[in-house]
């Protein structure tokens, strides 16, 4: 889930439309209070913050997501308004992942939030050398993946395709793309095998079976 902070109606509307249509959960918020509710309930995976705000600005709430344990590691898009108050903030280096100067294309900031989101996977692989989301824990050097405290055993192309989404998380991924990807070709009629093993694994999860949602008419994705 993607959070926005920015108190401009239009851009705000318009931003989180573009996440959602392009697969990637989006949630607006016009200020500060608002978007602190919802850390509360739930943290995302990626906070894009405009800086001129009615309460708290855009720098003071990069600052204490930054102090914070549970989101010192989100990565953060600053949208800042001029071309001086680019310099300014990029001068300061507050710590943001990005600065994207308005007006900015939807391209672009799609492409950059990708970008950031596939970083902080593979960085989250890195540290620790393994993927969690909810009660699952996915070993990819040691092959291991556990739900709960307990093993569950996976076929090599589960485990791939686990890996996959846990990788792109918060992405929707396509059956096409995902059927290239794992089983390395790329024809109609053949999608079904990834729906086969979806269903396959989901029921091996168990209790953390639902993690995989289902995009109608698109594919998966991974987004706890
Ligand atoms: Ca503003």
């Amino acid at each position: 889930m993607i959070y926005l902070v920015e108190d401009e109606k239009n851009i705000r509307d318009l931003v989180v439309y573009t996440l959602n249509n392009t697969g990637l959960e989006a949630q607006g918020f016009p200020k500060a209070s608002d978007f602190w509710e919802a850390v509360n309930n739930r943290i995302p995976s990626l906070v894009l913050l405009d800086i001129m705000l009615p309460d708290e600005d855009g720098l003071e709430i990069l600052k204490k997501l930054r102090s914070k344990k549970e989101t010192k590691k989100i990565p953060i898009v600053m949208l800042t308004a001029k071309s001086s108050e680019y310099d300014k903030v990029i001068g300061l280096d507050a710590g943001a992942d990005d600065y994207i100067p308005k007006p900015f294309g939807m391209m672009e900031l799609v492409a950059r939030v990708k970008a950031h989101l596939r970083r902080a996977g593979e960085e989250e692989v890195e540290e620790n050398g393994e993927y969690t989301a909810g009660k699952l824990v996915v070993n990819p050097a040691k092959h291991k993946v556990l739900v709960d405290g307990s093993e569950v055993t996976l076929t090599y192309k589960e485990f791939e395709l686990l890996c996959y989404l846990l990788e792109n998380r918060d992405v929707v991924l396509t059956r096409d793309k995902i059927l290239s990807k794992i089983w390395g070709y790329n024809f109609d009629g053949e999608t079904r095998t990834v729906d086969v093993h979806i269903r396959m694994l989901r029921q091996k999860l168990g209790s953390e079976g639902d993690i995989i949602e289902t995009i109608r008419g698109i594919g998966y994705k991974i987004s706890k």
